[in-house]
């Protein structure tokens, strides 16, 4: 029996900076906003993982237009001296209809920040700039399970993950979302368990830790993804280290910190 190729390969894009409109926004749960970008400037625009991720760019309060990204040979660069600074986040890409020019980003609405305070607001025809995918995660599905979790900023990935995963692929998915009403109606296979856990039920934050350590897992080789708060993901990185897996088939990365401005990377340390 030859043995699947189970090699994550990273495939790179071009760097365009987009200048986007807001076609729709749409409230998904109370906490969280769908916004549909559109314009012919996607026209080109590569996706291919589930956590494929973007640079976007806000107008500052009161300008129309966002002041846009200086890229040089190695990508985003610092504003040369005296030139306005962008102001910008990573999110997710949700949906990308290549068709009809559409865009879906989720933002959590988390009450600061000019991410979270944009979305509150946002409203069709306002402009958004968008950098990236600067590149692709590529997972063969070749695994013979999967471990899915996350809090909200990482939901947008793994209901991508969860549409892309072959039926008859043993899938677990632990979402930790704020209470009840910010579960969403996910795609999965009947292979798949999803666990919502509800953060105003918890006692001690360390529910989606519990949930993975409860897991008992299926022989063979997994792949697992993780993302969310950077400080809560430290003992879930750790313990996951200890399945035995290929460094390779574990990610776990730290979307963002609590109290702590724009995490401008992944944090994906070891400790
Ligand atoms: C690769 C990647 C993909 C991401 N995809 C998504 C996505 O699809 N949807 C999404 O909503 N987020 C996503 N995030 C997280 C998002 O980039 C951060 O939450 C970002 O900090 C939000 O910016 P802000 O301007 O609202 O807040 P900031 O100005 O960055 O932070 C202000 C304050 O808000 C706190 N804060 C930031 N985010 C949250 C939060 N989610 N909940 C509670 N407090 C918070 C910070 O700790 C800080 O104290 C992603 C991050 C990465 C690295």
């Amino acid at each position: 029996m030859t043995t699947p190729n189970r090699e994550i390969e990273l495939v790179w894009h071009d760097l365009t900076p987009r200048l986007l409109e807001v076609a729709r926004v749409v409230r998904v749960t109370p906490r969280t906003v769908r916004v549909t970008l559109t314009g012919a400037a996607l026209d080109g625009f590569c996706y291919a993982a589930p956590d494929d991720h973007v640079k976007v760019f806000f107008p500052e309060p009161g300008a129309a237009l966002p002041v846009m990204p200086t890229l040089g040979p190695d990508g985003l660069e610092s504003p040369p001296p005296g030139a306005p600074k962008p102001t910008f986040r990573d999110y997710t890409v949700r949906h990308h209809r290549p068709e009809q020019r559409e865009l879906d980003l989720d933002f959590v609405l988390h009450g600061h920040g000019p991410a979270g305070s944009w979305a509150a607001q946002a409203t069709p025809g306002q402009v958004l700039g968008v950098l990236g995918p600067r590149g692709s995660t590529i997972n063969p599905f070749t695994f013979d399970w999967y471990l899915f979790a996350g809090d909200e900023t990482a939901l947008p990935a793994v209901a991508v993950w969860l549409e892309r995963v072959p039926a008859g692929v043993p899938v677990f998915a632990f979402l930790d979302v704020a209470d009840a009403a910010e579960e969403q109606q996910l795609a999965i296979t009947a292979d798949t368990t999803l666990v919502w856990l509800h953060r105003d039920r918890g006692v001690d934050g360390g529910q989606l830790e519990q949930a993975i350590r409860g897991l008992e897992l299926p022989p063979g080789d997994g792949y697992c993804w993780v993302a969310g708060e950077a400080t809560s993901l430290k003992p879930i990185r750790r313990y996951l280290r200890t399945l035995g897996l290929s460094r390779d088939w574990v990610e776990v990365d730290g979307y963002w910190k609590r109290g702590v401005v724009n995490l401008d990377h992944h944090d994906d340390d070891d400790d």
